[in-house]
């Protein structure tokens, strides 16, 4: 653990997870950052490197959150989890005055709104952000920008098949952004009939989402525009968690200069 004097203390939460151990690699290599604790069920007391495959990092995993955060004077948890233990852990950091950056998705509105309020009342930043890919940000907001001349509009989402949420966190987002830019619409035909259920997907504002889970994928999702006679496509792959990474350090940064809850990472870029 090397640490500057103006070092941000984080812990990872669902260190062992996919992206857990994609966070705690791109936080080691981040000066600005230090790993001060992992959590997740397991290998209490193991060094983390030693799991991961990376150099020592003189931080061992642990299994109780609140614990951690006090012994490790934490500054920000970054939370990669699922969506029945996210929301316990953000009131948990927040109540010890530790600043939330969640990835994990299927987070209810309700609990956002909440976070927002405790936030703002302990005078400290959270960011919530479905999809911390530069890639994924931008095609969130040119498919909004297109639903302005374009409405009719369907989105296909496709992931890993151990994804537990669907529709994903980005769809959604991408669903909410252009409900913004355009009326309500009942899309397809008057008459339509689903011969088998769902096959026609999730309804939002009359735009349809479809979840695909297969092995393979990581996290892609096209965006499909239909006008008379061309349709537009926008798609965004991240074919690696590595993508995700300088999304998530950048708001560990910045969650530190913010008060109360931004929701998207293009709240935080410019
Ligand atoms: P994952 O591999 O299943 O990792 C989740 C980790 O959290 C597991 O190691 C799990 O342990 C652990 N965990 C479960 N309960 C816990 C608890 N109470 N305390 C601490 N750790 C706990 O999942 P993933 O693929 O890394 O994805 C994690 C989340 O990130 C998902 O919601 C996914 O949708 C989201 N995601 C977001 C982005 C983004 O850019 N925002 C990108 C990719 C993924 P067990 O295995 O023992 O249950």
């Amino acid at each position: 653990m090397t640490e500057t004097k103006s070092s941000i203390r984080i812990v990872v939460v669902g260190a062992l997870g996919r992206m857990g151990q994609e966070v705690i690699k791109a936080v080691v290599k981040e000066p600005e950052l230090t790993l001060v604790g992992a959590v997740d069920r397991s290998h209490e007391g193991v060094e983390v490197g030693s799991v991961i495959g990376i150099e020592d990092t003189g931080v061992t995993f642990s299994t109780e959150l609140g614990e951690t955060l006090v012994s490790s004077q934490a500054d920000v948890i970054i939370d990669f989890t699922n969506p029945s233990v996210v929301v316990e852990n953000v009131y948990k950091a927040i109540e010890y005055g530790v600043r939330p950056v969640v990835g994990t998705t299927g987070i209810p509105q309700k609990d956002l709104h909440a976070w927002d309020q405790l936030l703002r009342e302990k005078e400290i930043g959270g960011i919530v952000a479905p999809n911390f890919a530069i890639g994924a940000i931008l095609m969130m907001k040119f498919a909004a920008q297109a639903a302005r001349y374009m409405p009719q509009v369907e989105i296909i989402e496709m992931h890993h098949d151990q994804k537990l949420d669907a529709p994903s966190g980005t769809a959604v987002k991408t669903a909410e952004m252009i409900a913004k830019e355009r009326e309500r619409l009942r899309q397809g035909h008057p008459s339509e009939e689903e011969k088998w259920a769902g096959a026609r997907g999730a309804d939002y504002e009359g735009m349809r989402i479809h979840s695909v889970r297969l092995p393979g994928y990581v996290a892609h999702q096209e965006v499909i525009f239909g006008g008379v006679g061309q349709t537009l496509s926008i798609r965004h792959d991240s074919i690696h968690r590595e993508s995700f990474m300088p999304g998530v350090t950048l708001a560990a940064k910045k969650v530190m200069e913010l008060t109360g809850l931004v929701y998207g990472l293009e709240n935080v870029i410019d």
